[in-house]
Parts: C-alpha cells; sequence; structure tokens
C-alpha cells in the first residue's frame, strides 16, 4: 500500500491513510551499519486540502533492528512519531510533485525519519558494554578491547 494520495479524491473530502508501507517501498538508508529496517513502516495519516496545499497529519511508527554499539547485543527500537505533521506546498519552489493527480508522501516520511534514526544505539542508556559484563573471561571469548595494549602503555616501552 503505497503512500499516495488522490487530489481529486482530496477534493470532495479529507483522505484517511492508514496501513503499511514496505520496507523496499520505504527504502531508508541509515547509513549505519548498527541500525537496519526490516519490518514495514505502520501509518496512520489524515491528509487535508488547504487553499494552495497540503495538510498531513496522524503518525508514523517503524521497528529497527539495531545492534548496541557498547555490547553489541541485537535490540529492536520502535521509532515512533505521534503526533507526525507535513505541511506540502501545491504551489512554489518548494512544491510536491503531482503524478497523474496524485502525490507521493513517501519522500517526506523518509526524510524524517532519518532525522529520527538513533545516532549511537544502545540497548539500554546505561548499557556498560561488553567488558565491564564479562571481566576475567575477555581474553578467552576474543574480547579485542582488553587486549590492545593503551597507547600509553607502547610510548612507555618506546621510551625504555
Ligand atoms: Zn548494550
Amino acid at each position: 500500500m503505497p503512500l499516495i494520495v488522490n487530489l481529486r479524491h482530496l477534493e470532495e473530502n479529507d483522505v484517511v491513510l492508514r496501513g503499511e508501507l514496505p520496507v523496499d517501498e520505504l527504502d531508508l538508508d541509515t547509513r549505519d551499519e548498527m541500525i537496519r529496517v526490516t519490518q514495514p513502516l505502520r501509518h496512520e495519516l489524515e491528509v487535508q486540502l488547504l487553499d494552495d496545499s497540503l495538510l498531513i497529519r496522524g503518525s508514523l511508527r517503524l521497528v529497527l533492528e539495531c545492534q548496541c554499539v557498547r555490547c553489541l547485543n541485537p535490540f529492536k527500537h520502535e521509532l515512533v512519531l505521534d503526533p507526525w505533521a507535513c505541511h506540502l506546498p501545491l504551489e512554489g519552489e518548494e512544491k510536491v510533485v503531482i503524478v497523474n493527480d496524485c502525490a507521493d508522501l513517501t519522500p517526506y516520511v523518509r526524510e524524517d525519519m532519518l532525522l529520527e534514526l538513533p545516532r549511537h544505539p544502545l540497548c539500554k542508556p546505561d548499557c556498560r558494554g561488553l567488558n565491564k559484563n564479562k571481566p576475567d573471561k575477555a581474553q578467552n571469548t576474543g574480547g579485542k578491547d582488553e587486549s590492545i595494549p593503551s597507547p600509553w602503555a607502547e610510548l612507555d616501552k618506546l621510551k625504555l
């Protein structure tokens, strides 16, 4: 179900768009390997035709599959934009593209979703990471951080 609204329909009545936008159509490039989009975006929107613009109001929900940047554990994070609103001019330089009387709302939804992505996904705000959870076994389980000497230690060796 694409996020498309027909202006002809809007001239008669407000239009309600309710459903799911498939992953492929949302096509959200998170630019972050710690965040993946695997589920459709759920939306419930009401579109209103004003004098020379469209007003869209409602809610957007998207479940993200994240990996915690500290402990590397996978977790789910639901992005909720509620209320979400968008005002699209029908005239002027910023006007929305109309094809066959229809406006595609997907680019605007995509843009606002991108802005709301977590910058550094954490499984919980106070996650203490891998090493803190397994203090003694890090060497055996291949914990990398423990085995990397600090730059200061390396410097000390050079001086000797
Ligand atoms: Zn974590």
